[in-house]
């Protein structure tokens, strides 16, 4: 089969390796029929993450076909649609059985980390996968439900929910502000709602993006690039601060943006993935009782989201900004990897 292979930092290649097999009685082999692009497997590419090793399959997003399941799989079977699951989860483990899937204690990939797709094993930018633990790990796609829906759940809308969202307590009537307008935040954006948020404010830097996130639900927007960002955003909340403020960049900037607008005694999520360390001000932020809170997506709210997107009450289809053909992979690389100039959010690659 293709795959996207990684050849160390800055090399990727569409090109031939051995298709996948059943290795294990709970796994599964899944055809890709449509993957994605995730600024993780940017960071990748960089080098961020030297736990990827040449020759590993990238991509942790992807909707497809069961071609073929494991002797301890009963709840699936070759040909049914489903969405993998950007964790695995073994289900029976400590963490599993907590909900925190994302540090499942099986085996696969790695003990303790549920993210093993084009990181610890090999991911969805392939014509097929093995999926472990399949009957936790995917999850099965009712008709109505496009491929290019369904993507979006594998790793955005989870992430946006359950890091940004629940874990920043959005309560009803809460003012919510998202500190960047990308695919993640986006998902916050279009889940604070389901909590009860009264207004969401989106603020980036880029118009284009500012304008995109009306659509999913913001209710004002505020252009960082602004001098004075700041007074416009308290203004917005009568000088106290937001409930809650959203970090979905993963710099230093956003994540004390984030600390300078919130109310005493609101919440900080950071969703963002940090390549450095930040510096956090404890010596201003304690007296504020400012709770802060981060992580590693569960993806425990994928069936509930899918539920969602089926009743048409989230908006997954407007994620997707650009289209391409397995044969086109690089171009949809270029494309991404480029999103200030060619406006992409979500690049969506078919068979
Ligand atoms: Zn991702
Ligand atoms: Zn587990």
């Amino acid at each position: 089969m293709k795959a996207i292979v990684y050849g160390g930092p800055g090399r990727k290649s569409w090109t031939d390796v051995p298709d996948p097999t059943i290795q294990n009685p709970g796994d599964a082999i899944v055809k890709v029929d449509t993957t994605t692009i995730c600024g993780t497997d940017l960071h990748i590419l960089k080098g961020d993450v030297p736990a990827v090793r040449e020759g590993r399959v990238l991509g942790h997003e992807g909707v497809g076909t069961v071609t073929e399941v494991g002797q301890s799989v009963t709840s699936l079977r070759p040909g049914d649609r489903v969405i993998i699951s950007c964790i695995k989860s073994c289900g029976h483990c400590a963490n599993c059985k907590s909900g925190l899937y994302s540090h499942c204690l099986g085996d696969e990939g790695a003990s303790g980390i549920g993210w093993v797709f084009g990181h610890l094993i090999d991911g969805t930018q392939a014509e097929y996968v093995r999926v472990p633990y399949a009957e936790n790990s995917l999850h099965l796609l009712p008709a109505g439900v496009t491929d290019e829906q369904a993507v979006m759940l594998s790793d955005i809308l989870p992430t946006g929910f359950e890091i940004g969202v629940q874990y920043g307590r959005v309560k009803p009537g809460d003012t919510v502000a998202v500190i960047g307008a990308g695919p993640v935040g986006l998902a916050a954006i279009a889940t604070a709602g389901l909590y009860g948020a009264a207004a969401i404010i989106a603020v980036d830097l880029d118009a284009n993006r500012l304008e995109k996130s009306r659509e999913f639900g913001a209710t004002h927007v505020i252009a960082s690039g602004d001098a004075d960002w700041k007074e416009q955003l308290l203004a917005l909340t009568d000088g106290q601060g937001v409930d809650v403020a959203i970090e979905a960049v993963g710099i230093p900037d956003t994540f004390s943006m984030c600390t300078e607008i919130v109310r005493p005694g609101g919440n900080v999520a950071n969703v963002g993935v940090h390549g450095k360390p930040v510096q956090l001000h404890l010596e201003d932020l304690w007296i504020r009782n400012i709770n802060i809170s981060m992580g590693l997506v569960n993806a425990n709210t994928t069936a509930m989201l899918l539920k969602l997107v089926a009743q048409k009450k989230l908006p997954a289809e407007k994620f997707a900004t650009h289209r391409f053909r397995f044969d086109e992979f690089m171009d949809a690389y270029d494309t991404f990897a480029r999103a200030a100039e060619t406006n992409a959010l979500k690049v969506v690659i078919t068979a």
